[in-house]
């Protein structure tokens, strides 16, 4: 299948509220990260639409939705993974045309993982059970019989980084709808036109109005208008930490439930005995895919003293061989980072990091002309507590740092406030295993990187967030779990 740039009669700039498409009092500017130049006016909602929205979803869920038995939500489910997957290549390129990712890769990760999530949920959707549970009987008086069923939890309020919208988007809806909760998404301001797309898919699939509500717009405003409205039962985020903390302590006001997926300093440990040229390569993937906006971006490279200088040459040479530009030429392998201030944000960790004392062995500045880019970054000599080994860029910056002992590698990957994943590269079977134990991250990869997927719970220990989506997990995070006890 061709793909090109032009979606020009795709674009959905509208917010999707109780089923209809309408326009915002306002708008706001949604620029292309490769050039610089407006791409749409986005429908900036307001508080008053947040507002419509959460009533939609609670009129839907006191509605035909909340009697809709699993087997129903599921067929729903599915056929909005079919649509996902007939309109594969238009949501590729507008996650390239938004982003500034090279469009191979939505087309690889963002948009494949979102149908295999869609089917995957929609396999929960009339399997969520309760259990029958043996007691002593009630006070001596008399016997018991108990039971418990898992229950939607409501409204649930989805709030979605720029980075991959439509991936993280199916992340939320998918256990959310399975489960039989009602949702009002909250694109990032950078990054809508996906998600607007999907919102398209699920009106064609048939769910009913107010089942699932989109409303674009600022998250100081719409985001935090949706965090706060008591009638929300739950809110499930994923972005950075300083707004994670922020939102947990709005959504604490009134008990909401709460699923935080926030960032990440990820390690990945080269042992002596690594498959160098495997590691090699998964390590510039874990560092440049999606020009390293990524939550689980491994930037911290920790390899054994005897390999050390191999991996830092071998680095900087994936680095140069980058090819930076339009998202749409199938050269390209990094594109854009999103906006301006994030393209300044990574240069002045580079300069940071440059001033720390590291050694810049590739990248190291951005190149002249239009665009947000920065150039594939690697420094090495760098000590673990430096401003650029501890803060997450959330850019194409790696950091190389030198061990001696696997014990010492291990005291290096924990000591970070982070903790979402960690790969290590290792041919021996039990140093895996027993590594893999003693890393605190939540996910912990050996012999490659990002091995995701939507069967597998996903969520940081420490400040990488709290609570896990995906897998069964990602059923529980979004039930209430009542107990019923009849005394007989
Ligand atoms: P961000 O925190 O700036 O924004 C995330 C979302 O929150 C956006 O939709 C934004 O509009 C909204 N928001 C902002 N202020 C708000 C408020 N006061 N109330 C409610 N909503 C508000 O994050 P970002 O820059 O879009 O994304 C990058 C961050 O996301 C990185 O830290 C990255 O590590 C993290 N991330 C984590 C995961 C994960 O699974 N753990 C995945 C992707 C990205």
């Amino acid at each position: 299948m061709t793909v090109t740039a032009d979606t020009s009669t795709e674009l959905t700039t509208k917010m999707f509220i109780d089923g209809t498409w309408s326009q915002a009092q306002e708008t706001f500017d949604d620029l292309n990260p490769a050039t610089g130049e407006l791409l749409a006016k986005i429908a900036n909602g307001s508080a008053e639409d947040v507002d419509r929205a959460v009533r939609a979803a609670r009129r839907a869920l006191d509605g035909e939705w909340g009697d809709t038995p699993g087997i129903v939500r599921a067929r729903l489910l599915n056929r909005l993974a079919d649509l996902i997957e007939r309109d594969a290549d238009v949501l590729a390129r507008l996650e390239a045309l938004d982003i500034g990712k090279p469009v191979g890769q939505p087309g690889m990760l963002d948009v494949p993982n979102a149908v295999a999530t869609f089917r995957y949920f929609a396999g929960w959707a009339d399997k969520i059970e309760g259990a029958a549970i043996p007691t002593a009987g009630y006070m001596g008086m008399a016997k018991t019989h108990s039971y418990t069923v898992r229950e939607p939890i409501g409204v649930v309020a989805a709030i979605i980084p720029w980075n991959t919208p439509l991936m993280i988007a199916g992340w939320k809806l998918a256990p959310a709808l399975a489960a039989g909760n009602a949702v009002v998404v909250k694109p990032a301001e950078d990054a809508p036109l996906s998600i607007l797309h999907l919102g398209k898919l699920v009106q064609e699939a048939g769910f009913p109005a107010g089942v699932v509500n989109i409303v674009p717009g600022l998250g100081g405003v719409t985001g935090e208008a949706l965090v706060a409205h008591p009638e929300v039962q739950k809110v499930s985020f994923t972005g950075s930490p300083q707004i994670g903390r922020h939102i947990l302590q709005v959504a604490a006001q009134t008990f909401k439930r709460t699923t935080v997926e926030l960032g990440g300093k990820s390690p990945q440990i080269v042992c002596a005995d690594a498959d160098l040229d495997a590691a090699v390569q998964g390590i510039a993937m874990g560092l440049f895919f999606n020009q390293g906006e990524v939550c689980a971006a491994g930037t911290r490279i920790l390899v054994h003293r005897s390999l050390y200088s191999e991996v830092v040459e071998r680095l900087a040479a994936a680095a140069e061989a980058q090819v930076l530009g339009d998202p749409f030429d199938e050269s390209t392998t990094m594109g854009a980072l999103v906006n301006a201030k994030q393209q300044q944000r990574v240069l002045s960790y580079i300069d940071k990091g440059k001033a720390e004392g590291a050694r810049l062995v590739a990248g190291g500045s951005a190149p002249a002309g239009p665009g947000f880019f920065v150039r594939p970054t690697i420094f090495a000599d760098v000590d673990n507590s430096s401003t650029i080994a501890q803060e997450e860029i959330f850019g194409p910056v790696g950091a190389v740092i030198a061990f001696d002992t696997v014990d010492e590698a291990l005291a290096i990957a924990n000591d970070t406030a982070y903790g979402l994943a960690a790969t290590i590269w290792t041919r021996d079977v039990s140093q895996a295993h027993t590594m893999a134990r003693r890393v605190r991250a939540g996910a912990v990869w050996v012999n490659g990187w990002a091995a995701i997927d939507p069967a597998l719970p996903w969520g940081g220990f420490k400040a990488s967030g709290i609570g896990r989506e995906l897998g069964y997990s990602g059923i529980l995070a979004n039930t209430e779990e009542k107990v019923v006890t009849i005394v007989l």
